[in-house]
């Protein structure tokens, strides 16, 4: 294996793997295995490679199972403290997850 040189496009290549594993999952949120799996593999490259996940991406999927999270389908969603903060529940393993929405700028 050569390692010089070809470090740049395997970043690249990462980054649009992670960009197609997400937009996938998204698209088969009707199959949620197969979603799941998209997501746990967009999970597997990320973290190989350092890529960080946009806080838009990960609100999307449970931390435990990799379950996108689909409000009323795959989770259930409670509003809380005036909509300034959204609490969903995996309903596939049952984690929690917070998601803060009163982001000030
Ligand atoms: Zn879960």
């Amino acid at each position: 294996m050569h390692k010089h040189k070809s470090s740049i496009n395997i970043n690249k290549i990462a980054n649009d793997r992670v960009r197609i594993l997400f937009d996938t999952a998204l698209l088969n949120e009707d199959n949620r295995d197969y979603a799941a799996y998209c997501i746990s593999e967009m999970r597997k490259i990320s973290s190989h490679h350092r890529i960080k996940l946009s806080r838009s991406v990960k609100d999307r999927f449970c931390r435990k199972c990799n379950s996108l999270l689909v409000p009323g389908e795959t989770a259930e969603v409670r509003i809380l403290k005036k909509g300034k903060e959204i609490l969903y529940k995996c309903n596939r393993c049952g984690t929690k997850k917070h998601i803060i929405t009163d982001i000030k700028q």
